[in-house]
């Protein structure tokens, strides 16, 4: 089993479950997180014969790097997993810090038509320590610490909710990788049961909704998912979530030309979101070699902005990272699987 996918609750099950005290999983997470060492036979404050029974347990892999491809403000990382599956994750350089946008699977099930991820199905879930593994191979690798994390890579983190929570639990940690709940941002396409336990989930991270679409005929058009709960229950569930978490959740509208870029997409975007707790983030479409989508132009996008601002709906434009580097989920991946045909 790999170290990296324990939580310190999980361990400290462990540690019980073996006659040790249950400190000893803080002990570890401060080896793992903290002094960030690489083998087990490290941890001098653990006798020798307990390092020894941990070493037969456990292993500490991270992923293999693959490749990188380094911007000025955006990196790109392609990682190698233990049966040779490929993932990707990318660093972007921010004035407040630096944040990752992690992946969550191995593909995605939710084919959304505009989504490069989305062409190669899923083909399993990340494990725990697959993700801890991204955001500590990273580290590594810059020798600087990284303060925010995205899960927006690819695959549908509600997904695999179970690894994800997991995940975040370890980051979050006081004695983990101490990354503030603030400084977490889970973005789903909408799978509104999951929504709705993320509620209770008491790490109180930001929550970002894919709606790409303010009406079900083009958001059915665009997102298969959307067949399954429709924009009516995102937008109940979403009304619940503010009100029992108080926290601001942000939608996600990517803007493709002459598809979901009207002003009277935006008028009916705003429609739809009035009242609520939420921001818009803009995203300008990254155009993909597969996919037959194109980004707005820039008037359209400037239009589509000020439409909403007119309506008193809180709207950003989200900053164009990397797309001289592939940075647009999935492609950097896709490209291998291209040159390896
Ligand atoms: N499955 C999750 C997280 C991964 S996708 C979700 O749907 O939110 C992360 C974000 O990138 C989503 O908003 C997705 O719609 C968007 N995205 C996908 N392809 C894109 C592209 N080519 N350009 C810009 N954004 C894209």
């Amino acid at each position: 089993m790999n170290l990296y996918g324990y939580t310190k609750e999980n361990l400290e099950a462990y540690f019980e479950s073996i006659g040790e005290k249950k400190f000893k999983a803080t002990q570890v997470f401060e080896w793992l997180y903290q002094k960030k060492i690489t083998t087990i036979n490290e941890m001098s404050n653990l006798k020798k014969e307990l390092r020894e029974k941990l070493a037969n347990e456990f292993e500490l892999n991270l992923p293999s790097l693959i490749k990188r491809q380094v911007d000025v403000d955006v990196e790109k990382y392609l990682f190698e997993l233990k049966d040779q599956e490929h993932i990707e994750a990318v660093l972007m350089r921010h004035d407040y810090g630096l944040s990752i946008c992690v992946s969550s699977e191995v593909g995605c099930n939710m084919g959304c038509r505009f989504c490069e991820s989305g062409r190669i199905k899923k083909i399993r879930n990340l494990e725990t320590s697959e993700m801890v593994g991204q955001v500590l191979a990273i580290e590594k690798i810059i020798q600087e610490r990284i303060d925010s994390v995205v899960i927006m890579g690819i695959g549908e983190p509600l997904d695999n909710e179970k690894n994800v929570m997991n995940f975040i639990r370890i980051i979050n940690d006081a004695k983990g990788l101490q990354i503030g709940a603030r400084h977490i941002t889970l973005s789903t396409c909408g799978i509104v049961p999951k929504i709705e336990k993320l509620i209770d989930f008491p790490i109180q991270i930001n929550l970002a909704i894919s709606l790409h679409a303010p009406n079900d005929s083009l958001r059915n058009q665009l997102m298969p998912i959307n067949k399954a709960y429709p924009i009516k229950d995102i937008i109940n569930v979403v009304k619940k979530y503010i009100a029992k978490t108080h926290r601001r959740v942000t939608i996600e509208y990517i803007l493709l030309r002459n598809v979901n870029d009207s002003i009277s997409d935006a008028k009916e975007l705003a429609k739809l979101l009035r009242g609520m707790n939420v921001y818009v983030n803009l995203i300008p479409y990254n155009e993909t070699n597969h996919i037959e989508f194109k980004k707005s132009k820039k008037e359209q996008i400037n239009a589509f902005y000020d439409t909403l601002k007119k309506e008193h709906i809180s709207v950003t434009v989200r900053r164009e990272f990397g797309s001289n580097i592939s940075a647009a989920c999935g492609q950097l991946r896709s490209k291998k699987e291209e040159e390896n045909n």
